[in-house]
């Protein structure tokens, strides 16, 4: 199966690629480094957009979709999932709060996603937070030119099985990326290995698992972005963008490249020496 839908980028593009992924990275890692209790959401994206401006890119959330996403970053407390919108509320000891993050670089993009403990966190989500984190790996070592989407979705969903009792949300996926945020294709957290469009050298995908201490089942808050689970359990939420090379996966938002991970699954990392 050729899919014509998939943007397929030059080794050049990747390469522009990797700029919007660094800035991604140190955004975040700016941002990971101000979350503590007492600090709100809207402090946090002030953080963010500083340092995706100061390092001369431009925020992709801001203005997206309809109604038009009013910050710089997605900010989901607890038992929110994704798109939380940043804003007053203030993180207490034993939150968790996910970052979202994308940014543009000459017209290319980046994206990627953390979520992080304020302060001391119970261990059962401590857990999740981990769970979740493997599973994103498991997911980036499986895009692999040759196979398929269906190999990166059936990685995440059975990493996230073998490691207990937890929802897979469904409601929303990982996806394609390069000159636009959202691009095809779909790249689900639950699937079937050996399906699905074949991944080729060139591809840019972003894989995103959302997993919950509950079901899998979610919810559309009233300001018409935040996604909730609908059981009202925590969840937990990682993403990077991953450029598929013949020498293997390019994590262009992790500052590595994905190295040290991939090395550790046994999976040979794309990255330029
Ligand atoms: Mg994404």
């Amino acid at each position: 199966m050729f899919d014509r839908r998939i943007e397929v980028k030059t080794p050049d593009q990747i390469v522009a690629m990797r700029a919007a992924g660094l800035v991604v990275a140190e955004a975040l890692e700016a941002t990971r480094r101000a979350v503590r209790p007492g600090v709100s959401t809207a402090d946090l994206d002030a953080v963010a957009e500083a340092t995706i401006r100061g390092l001369g890119a431009i925020p992709s959330v801001v203005g997206y979709g309809d109604p038009p996403f009013p910050a710089s970053i997605c900010a989901s407390v607890n038992d929110e999932v994704v798109h939380g919108i940043p804003g007053a509320r203030t993180l207490v000891e034993g939150d968790v709060v996910s970052i979202d993050c994308g940014a543009i670089v000459d017209g290319w993009h980046g994206d990627a996603a953390i979520t992080v403990p304020v302060g001391a966190i119970r261990p059962e989500v401590q857990r999740l937070l981990e769970i979740t984190e493997a599973a994103l790996w498991q997911g980036l070592a499986a895009a692999i030119v040759g196979q398929r989407v269906g190999d990166i979705s059936h990685a995440v969903e059975s990493s996230v099985r073998g490691s207990g009792t937890y929802g897979i949300v469904e409601d929303y996926t990982g996806h394609g990326i390069g000159t636009a945020l959202h691009m095809d294709p779909d790249v689900p957290n639950t699937g079937r290995a050996r399906r699905g469009a074949r991944l080729r050298a060139g591809m840019a995908l972003a894989v995103e698992p959302m997993v919950t201490l509950g079901l899998r089942h979610t919810l559309l808050a009233p300001d018409e972005w935040t996604v909730v689970t609908a059981d009202g359990t925590w969840a937990a939420h990682f993403e990077h963008t991953v450029a598929l090379t013949d020498d293997g996966p390019w994590v262009l938002t992790a500052p590595d490249g994905g190295r040290a991970r991939l090395d550790a699954l046994g999976v040979p990392c794309g990255a330029p020496a």
